[in-house]
């Protein structure tokens, strides 16, 4: 059982508009100690919007925030001591090196890290000398994540910490991000790749339009789907797109040419689509089934595609 203690950040009903726009619509949630917390949600739901105001970059319009168990009103320079934060564009100097940009950050601090430890903790011990402007995308990510970890804090946060990186960059980024969590610091991640969530978070909550539309581990949202497979496949008859036996056996459209259908009951499910290939004279092109995932729990919710 989680104790009361264990909680680093306890949010009640935030709310938060932009003119008409209400990029916060009033959420809740709780992140407790050692775990990483994943908000999920496409572009434009409201993540950095809820990440800066825990960060004291912004104020909400309303609502509760309590860090360590204690309310706040104003997120102070004592918790600022206590967190570490990447923003989702951070700016850098690009004449200094890698190393002279976290001696900088981790000047604003009282207590820190061993850098060059650091430094090789974030797989840029060989660019310790470059200078910012000559680091790829990828290293930029992983210095932005070094300054975040300069003053050694209990609580991290990520803004979407790979939006941008090709597949390696990414895998090496997410490395990082279990190895911080395995030295027991607690995690708070924004992404919109559902790979992501599902890869180191221990919670997801969904975000969409500012609501919490949906929480728990990957493996409850993904089981609450009650689903066992997807079957995944190509037609190229735009003809059938539309008509109505494509709709009725569940079919949904989910890119061009290519189609899914959720099933509890594979091998009928695949008879059914044999059948109705055949009755209908279509053929199917590149068939694979797959485990259902968050991108499912989605799509379920909201009709649309987290990727929209
Ligand atoms: P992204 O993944 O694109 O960063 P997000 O989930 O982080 O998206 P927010 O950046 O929090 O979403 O934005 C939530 C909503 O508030 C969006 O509709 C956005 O256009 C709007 N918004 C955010 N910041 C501002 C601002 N400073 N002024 C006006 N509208 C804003």
């Amino acid at each position: 059982m989680r104790e009361k203690n264990d909680v680093v950040i306890r949010v009640v009903d935030l709310r938060k508009s932009y003119g008409d726009v209400k990029a916060l619509d009033g959420i809740s949630f709780e992140i407790y100690k050692g775990e990483i917390f994943a908000l999920l949600g496409p572009n434009g739901a409201g993540k950095t919007t809820t990440m800066e105001i825990l960060e004291g970059l912004r104020k909400p319009d309303s609502g509760e925030i309590y860090y360590f168990g204690e309310k706040v009103k104003v997120i102070g320079s004592e918790i600022k001591e206590r967190m570490g934060v990447q923003l989702q564009d951070p700016a850098f100097f690009d004449q200094l090196t890698v190393k002279e940009t976290l001696e900088i950050f981790r000047g604003l601090y009282k207590k820190g890290r061993d850098l060059n430890e650091l430094i090789n903790m974030m797989g840029l011990g060989e660019k310790i000398k470059s200078k910012v402007k000559n680091l790829s995308g990828g290293q930029l990510k992983r210095l932005a994540i070094a300054v975040a970890l300069v003053n050694d804090p209990d609580i991290v946060f990520l803004d979407e910490p790979t939006t941008g990186l090709d597949p390696q960059a990414r895998r090496a980024v997410w490395d990082i991000i279990s190895q911080m969590r395995s030295e027991g610091k607690t995690i708070f991640l924004t992404t919109h790749y559902m790979e992501e969530a599902e890869k180191l978070a221990d919670r997801v909550f969904i975000i969409d339009h500012g609501r919490i539309i949906a929480k728990g581990t990957v493996d409850e949202l993904i089981g609450s789907l009650n689903m066992e497979s997807v079957i995944v496949f190509e037609l190229r008859e735009n003809s059938i797109e539309n008509s109505k036996e494509l709709k009725s056996s569940g079919i949904l459209k989910v890119g061009e040419n290519r189609y899914e259908i959720s099933t509890k009951n594979l091998e009928d499910d695949l008879s059914r689509l044999f059948d109705l290939s055949k009755s209908m004279g279509f053929d199917i092109e590149n068939l694979t089934i797959r485990k259902p995932n968050l991108e499912d729990v989605f799509l379920k919710l909201t009709g649309r595609s987290l990727r929209d």
